[in-house]
């Protein structure tokens, strides 16, 4: 009997502490209904509203506001004044309809007590017919030139003005004020068929009182007091869904201590390793001893020496005669560590393969890089004992699950994406974490320094003066919303351009990602021997590059991008002995938004990448930093990573205490799941 969970605080809502046992999320069947089952919803609307991912039922009633209105002062007709937002409470006395072609201007002489104003609508001449002389009417708006500008009102009993209305992202189609009405339909309609599913002793709100009060609190606190309720049910679910991507009682093979060949990689790598590496390959090993499958995730800052970690995990199921498999999300991250760990597989006289695409068949090599194409069904991994997963945030729970299951290898989690220990155990289930600092090598924090595009030829003399030393150089070309193609072709324009101009002379590479594998592993090799001075590339060099002569990297357009990338790109230099720098090139300062000097701030600030992260949440809210919408079983939609944190550690508890063995969920597991939150169209 584990212990009963820590109880999450909800205050200000009535807590429901008599409901049924767990049941299910909502009533089968019902989140999934269309939309067409609302009274006024026709195709045309329908179709509009598909592109803000709202196509069923359960799209409205989990569709999360994105702020509320502010209470507005209601004040009598004869006090307005000003220009401040305001609600009046007031009775039709005459409405006049007039069109202009297909526009319409609807204006109705309101009154109270103090006196009468004329209220006007555009475009809604259906209105007329509902504002009968002597109808009760709250509006809320403004004073305009000709009267009471109107921007929401209330007929009766109704509440869309009322104060801390809902406010949701909407497009030009389709305004806010129609999605907060089509949610107070679907509320009335189906609100009462959302279920609960934690047990009734954790005597928080009811779910169904809970979506109802995110969209229409009675104030500001009773709001968050909701969310966080559907927070918590976000987060149960998805801890459920990742403990089923883990079975339990899977057995891997133990790996006996480590022997002569893991000897020979420690001659041949031209360094020592650091402490924090030897500690890293302890937990390892006594991990692989095991017949539990190793499941760790090693957590390291770019540069921090992952990858010599990674090989020895893979060389030890190699000297006990199985296999090891590197996955890396994208085939140009598979490239690369294809290189790096051929080439100290050479003087260890290991062979290593690369599956990429279409692979198929039986791969026999002892050590073998790839991407998800490694897990596929036609590709065998007969002997396959040990499993790193690089950067794996960016795969899902099923893909790691399709992993766990055909194989049950140990395996070994690698992410550069600092994240608070006890959101790693929510996303990816019951990880031990290890971290590692980085080596000496590479522990000259990078100086980096923010040009505007006026002064940009000062950031490519300096970049010569690296070159004229000896040292090579990347150049990262703008980020363009558009295609991968149009991307590269951006690249190549750019990369002739310096050719001709600030780069003359020198021997310049292009790295994009509509090269042919082949010429994009041919560029590598001859950057990675010396053979090129300067990289120009789009951001496939993100991740896994590592070249430690290249000692500058010049960044084009980088309030383009995002922080975390910066950060990641980067870190491409600082992984020699020498001091490095990055030059962040914007558009003039004065010209960008806040956020974007914020974000080009902070990179100049610190190189610390949990610092980072952390600033990049505060800028961006809660965003999808764990892409965990791969999970398919929730978006965490309500979920607030920073404010949450102990919800984070409640949902833990509340999860596997429904889950044990003796638990209300234990055999109903899969069928609560599909009773969860609709992903959403999107
Ligand atoms: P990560 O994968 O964590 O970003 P890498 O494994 O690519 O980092 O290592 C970064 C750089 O540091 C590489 O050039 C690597 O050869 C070097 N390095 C790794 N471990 C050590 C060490 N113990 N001493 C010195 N340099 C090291
Ligand atoms: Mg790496």
């Amino acid at each position: 009997m584990t212990e009963t969970p820590p109880k999450p605080g909800f205050s200000g809502m009535v807590q429901g502490s008599d409901w049924p046992r767990p049941q299910a999320w909502a009533r089968p069947g019902v989140l999934d209904l269309g939309l067409d089952v609302l009274p006024g919803v026709s195709a045309a609307l329908a179709r509009k509203l598909r592109p803000l991912g709202i196509g069923r039922i359960g799209d409205l009633l989990f569709r999360r506001p994105r702020r509320y209105e502010s209470a507005a002062d209601e004040i009598s007709i004869a006090q307005l004044f000003g220009n401040e937002e305001v609600a009046i409470a007031a009775t039709v006395r005459s409405v006049r309809l007039r069109r202009h072609g297909r526009r319409s201007i609807l204006t109705a002489i309101v009154a109270d007590a103090s006196g009468q104003i004329s209220a006007t609508w555009f475009n809604q001449p259906w209105l007329a017919d509902k504002l009968a002389p002597g109808t009760p009417i709250r509006l809320r708006g403004k004073l305009g030139r000709h009267g009471f500008d109107v921007k929401s009102y209330d007929l009766g009993e109704a509440k869309a003005t009322a104060d801390f209305a809902p406010v949701y992202g909407a497009s030009e189609q389709v305004p806010s004020s129609r999605i907060r009405e089509l949610v107070r339909g679907a509320l009335d309609a189906y609100g009462g068929d959302v279920l609960d599913a934690l047990p009734a002793e954790l005597d928080v709100p009811l779910r169904r009182d809970a979506v109802a009060a995110v969209h229409f609190p009675a104030d500001l606190g009773e709001a968050e007091t909701a969310r966080r309720r559907l927070a918590l049910d976000e987060l149960v679910t998805l801890q459920l869904a990742v403990a089923r991507s883990t079975a339990d009682d899977a057995v891997a093979p133990p790996l006996g201590s480590p022997g002569e060949l893991i000897e020979r990689y420690r001659d041949v790598l031209p360094f020592m390793l650091t402490e924090h590496q030897e500690h890293a390959i302890g937990e390892i090993d006594a991990d692989l001893a095991r017949t539990a499958p190793m499941r760790r995730l090693l957590q390291g800052d770019v540069g921090s020496g992952k990858t010599v970690v990674a090989l020895y995990a893979l060389l030890r199921a190699v000297e006990n005669g199985r296999q090891g498999a590197l996955m890396a999300p994208t085939e140009t991250l598979a490239e690369q560590h294809f290189l790096t760990l051929e080439s100290l597989c050479a003087e260890l006289g290991i062979e290593v393969a690369l599956v990429t695409g279409s692979v198929r068949g039986s791969v026999e090599a002892p050590i073998v890089v790839g991407t998800h194409a490694l897990i596929q069904r036609d590709v065998e991994l007969a002997d396959l004992a040990v499993a790193v997963v690089d950067e794996q945030h960016r795969f899902g729970v099923e893909q790691r699950q399709a992993l766990a299951e055909r194989h049950s290898p140990h395996v070994l989690h690698m992410t550069a994406t600092p994240i608070p220990r006890t959101l790693a155990l929510t996303v990816y289930g019951d990880l031990a974490v290890t971290e590692i600092g980085k080596p000496p090598a590479a522990r000259k924090p990078i100086v980096t320094a923010w040009v505007g595009a006026e002064r940009s030829s000062e950031a490519y003399e300096r970049l010569r003066v690296h070159l004229d030393a000896g040292r090579q150089a990347y150049v990262v070309c703008p980020l363009i919303e558009v295609s991968e193609t149009r991307l590269a072709r951006a690249a190549e324009a750019e990369a002739e351009r310096l050719r001709r101009a600030e780069l003359a002379g020198y021997r310049i590479g292009l790295l994009h990602g509509r090269l042919k594998a082949a010429e994009r592993r041919e560029v590598m090799r001859a950057f990675k021997d010396g053979e090129l001075d300067v990289l120009v590339a789009t951001t496939v060099i993100e991740v896994g590059v590592d070249v430690p002569n290249a000692t500058i990297m010049i960044v084009q357009e980088a309030d383009r991008f995002g922080l975390a990338q910066l950060h990641q790109l980067r870190g491409r230099v600082g992984r020699g002995a020498e001091q490095s720098y990055c030059l962040l090139i914007s558009r003039p300062k004065l010209e960008l938004t806040d956020s974007a000097s914020a974000r080009l701030e902070a990179l100049v600030e610190t190189t610390d990448g949990f610092e980072l992260a952390e600033r990049d949440l505060e800028l961006r809210g809660e965003g999808p930093l764990l892409g965990t919408r791969q999970s398919g079983y929730s978006d965490l939609r309500f979920t607030r990573l920073r404010a949450d944190r102990d919800l984070l550690e409640q949902a833990r508890a509340i999860s596997r205490d429904l889950a044990r063995e003796d638990g209300p969920w234990h055999d109903e597991a899969d069928r609560l799941l599909a009773t969860a939150d609709p992903s959403s169209l999107a």
